[in-house]
């Protein structure tokens, strides 16, 4: 089977986690303090949070603005769940922002007119309390655009950059220009602790909110234990830190390897009906994902494709999901698909492709070949 993806780990990955295993300090020690300085090292910024995973550095980042009950959040539609789920169990409002054709990130353009709209009527304006881009499969959204907008209207910017570690947008690193940015480290992101994540800042209060947030609310700077706000445990574990800071010294090669088969994979798609992912020239692109798109008259049988490949040992999958349209916000909120046209558009055409760092220049042949085939006999 030719997987979506597999981790790149190795016997020094192996060592560093059996190394904390063997000296029984499995939580709160120094490799969760050293994978924090790494990760704002990578980001460009005064502070990292190591947390559990990204679902929860958003929760979190979403807490350390105050989001409460009846707030709003203006957010790309196209993305993980994750991203609404977290602003819904705020209490908060999702306000879904159709995306750009080309980059499938949020759109500056619809983000203005939403965000003109919404602080126009008296009812939301002081209700809206975030914008949250997503660097979706690991291409940066237009930061310039979306802080000059936030800069704009005076509401922060949180960056869901949880495929984007190592991207930059304009030479800027991914979690450095909005107020906060949330990794993952999940398997199917390029360099992995298992679950994880972290929230990388330049403000020294929310970093000090964050860290007590995510530690029962335990003052982080008191010299017996106080707690000042109720808190969750949303902490890393130090053999997923060890095993964080042993891959974060293969991020670079990692990277380069995926961006080497990404452009194997568009000299291949070079000339056919399905379109590769368009790169802007102001992004450095870390390809967290491949993801292509068919031509729209596939889009009824993609299914059957993802099926077929996997019949034939190729694991492909869908781009990511249009979160408005799912069962929970579409009731919740009567969103129409015609709302947004371009985000209903790529989530029923777009194709995930596998993307590794040991992926073969043959397995990737064979699985253009196939999409190839797929594409004539599901006509
Ligand atoms: C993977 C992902 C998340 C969630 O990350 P977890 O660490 O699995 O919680 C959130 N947002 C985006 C855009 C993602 O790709």
């Amino acid at each position: 089977m030719i997987r979506l993806t597999v981790p790149s780990l190795d016997e020094e990955d192996f060592q560093a986690v059996r190394a904390v295993l063997e000296s029984g300090y499995l939580v709160q020690g120094p490799r969760a303090a050293e994978f924090e300085s790494k990760i704002a090292q990578i980001a460009g910024t005064q502070h990292a949070i190591a947390v559990n995973n990204c679902t929860c550095a958003l929760h979190l980042a979403l807490l350390a603005l105050d989001v409460r009950p009846g707030d709003i959040c203006v957010v790309t539609g196209y993305s993980w769940i994750s991203t609404a789920n977290a602003i819904e169990l705020c209490g908060a409002q999702p306000v879904f922002v159709d995306i750009d054709p080309q980059t499938y990130n949020i759109s500056p353009q619809r983000l203005d007119e939403t965000l003109a709209r919404l602080m126009g009527n008296a009812v939301t304006a002081n209700r809206v309390k975030a914008i949250l881009p997503v660097h979706v499969f690991g291409q940066m959204a237009d930061m310039d655009a979306i802080a000059t907008l936030g800069q704009h209207w005076n509401i922060p910017v949180i960056e869901d950059a949880a495929c984007a570690l190592g991207a930059t947008w304009n030479s800027k690193p991914a979690g450095s220009i909005g107020v906060m940015g949330c990794f993952s480290f999940h398997p199917r992101k390029s360099v992995t602790t298992g679950e994880g994540g972290a929230i990388t800042t330049n403000n020294p209060d929310i970093a000090q909110k964050l860290r007590a947030l995510r530690n029962h609310g335990l003052d982080p700077e008191s010299p017996t234990p106080d707690f000042v706000m109720p808190g969750y445990n949303y902490r890393m574990t130090e053999f997923q830190a060890a095993l964080g800071c042993s891959q974060l010294k293969k991020l670079e090669r990692i990277t380069l390897a995926r961006k080497k088969a990404a452009s194997r994979y568009d000299a291949l798609l070079k000339g056919t009906a399905i379109q590769s992912p368009q790169v802007m020239e102001m992004a450095d692109h870390v390809y967290q994902s491949y993801v292509c798109t068919l031509p729209w008259e596939f889009s009824g049988s993609r299914t059957a494709i993802i099926r077929q490949a996997h019949e034939q040992g190729i694991e492909l999958q869908i781009g990511t999901i249009d979160m408005g349209s799912t069962s929970y916000f579409r009731s919740r909120y009567g969103i129409s698909p015609a709302e947004l046209p371009v985000t209903d558009r790529v989530a029923k055409n777009s194709l995930t492709l596998p993307l590794y760092e040991g992926l073969e220049e043959s397995d990737q042949q064979r699985i253009i070949e196939f999409l190839m085939h797929a594409t004539m006999a599901n006509t």
